[in-house]
């Protein structure tokens, strides 16, 4: 290993202690806006990264709706949950699917009158090691992009009013970073375009997938200067990050009371099926910062974050 490298490596190490450290922490009562009556749904909960965000944030003492998008799993997801005393509820949701979602949107109005908390946390990724295939490029944009952003419109009429200000947080990737060192798009105009607020939008972002995905079924996006690395799941979380921020200034003129905060972040490189274990991150670390975005009492949004603190896009 390169010092480089070392040295990024200990810097990690030294977060993740002083992070474990933070987790022990309890919050003190001015930090404390939740108690049981605050609902907090979780997307792709019934395993990975979804299922310990739920599991930290019903042991905080949120009710959790844990959702899944098939209804058995996630019944014995959530039963592990309730077996340990935690408040949880579960549902079925695939967020690929419209109809599911209105029909998760109909039962939470009809039961909880909506939700405090929102984790926009399932995703796929078909790609492993250094492999790159587009082959599935549709459906991780589909999943990571269109099913979040999705999921974010149908529950905002949803989002409950509160002094606090409901909560969005996405569960994102550095590998959509905008403006990263590497990995990054080629076009320094699109580029500009996607990281200048003024000229971010929604249609700028579904432009550019849409851009790539028919690029894909061309077969010339090899030398469409995308992302290198991972390309299509890359650009979906570039996608995640961005819609983030427009949707942030989109809700920025809400008023007091009505308020809805939206945040995105990074886990690190996680042990979890989609990395075939092969992260250096443990769930209980990766779920941490989605946890705190959660639960954050300062009215923070349109931000990313890694290991609670804030990045660049
Ligand atoms: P897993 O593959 O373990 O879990 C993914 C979860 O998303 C599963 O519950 C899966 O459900 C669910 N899911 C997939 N598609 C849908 C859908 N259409 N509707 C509802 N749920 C769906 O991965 P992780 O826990 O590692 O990933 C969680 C999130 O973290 C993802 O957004 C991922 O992109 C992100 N992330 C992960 C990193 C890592 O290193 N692992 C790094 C950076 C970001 P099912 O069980 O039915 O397949």
């Amino acid at each position: 290993m390169t010092g480089k490298k070392e040295k990024a490596k200990e810097r990690r190490e030294k977060r993740l202690q002083e992070i474990s450290l933070l987790r022990t922490i309890p919050y003190s009562d001015h930090q404390r806006w939740w108690s049981e009556e605050t609902i907090a749904v979780v997307t792709g909960a019934n395993r990975g990264i979804g299922f310990e965000i739920a599991r930290q944030l019903a042991g905080h003492g949120v009710t959790v709706i844990l959702t899944s998008r098939d209804t058995g799993v996630g019944i014995e997801a959530a039963k592990v949950l309730q077996e340990g005393g935690f408040n949880v509820d579960v549902h079925q949701l695939d967020i690929s699917d419209s109809e599911s979602i209105s029909n998760f949107c109909e039962w939470l109005k009809e039961k909880y009158g909506g939700t405090d908390i929102l984790v926009n946390n399932a995703g796929v990724n078909y790609n492993v090691g250094s492999d790159n295939s587009v082959q599935l490029a549709r459906q991780v944009i589909d999943v990571n992009y269109y099913g979040t952003k999705n999921m974010i419109k149908a529950m905002i009429p949803l989002m409950r009013p509160s002094a606090a200000g409901a909560r969005i947080v996405n569960v994102s990737s550095r590998l959509g970073k905008v403006n990263g060192r590497r990995n990054r798009i080629s076009d320094a105009t699109l580029r500009e375009e996607l990281s200048n607020l003024d000229t971010l939008s929604e249609e700028v972002i579904d432009r550019t997938m849409s851009t790539f995905l028919q690029q894909v079924e061309d077969d010339t996006w090899q030398s469409g200067g995308w992302p290198q690395s991972f390309t299509d799941y890359s650009l979906s979380k570039l996608a995640v990050n961005a819609y983030t921020r427009s949707m942030a200034k989109e809700l920025s003129d809400r008023p007091e009371g009505e308020k809805i905060f939206i945040n995105c972040y990074c886990p690190g490189w996680v042990k979890t099926a989609m990395t075939g274990w092969a992260g250096n991150i443990s769930v209980e670390d990766a779920a941490d910062t989605g946890v705190f975005l959660a639960l954050l009492h300062e009215a923070v949004t349109g931000k990313f974050f890694a290991e609670r603190r804030e990045v660049n896009f």
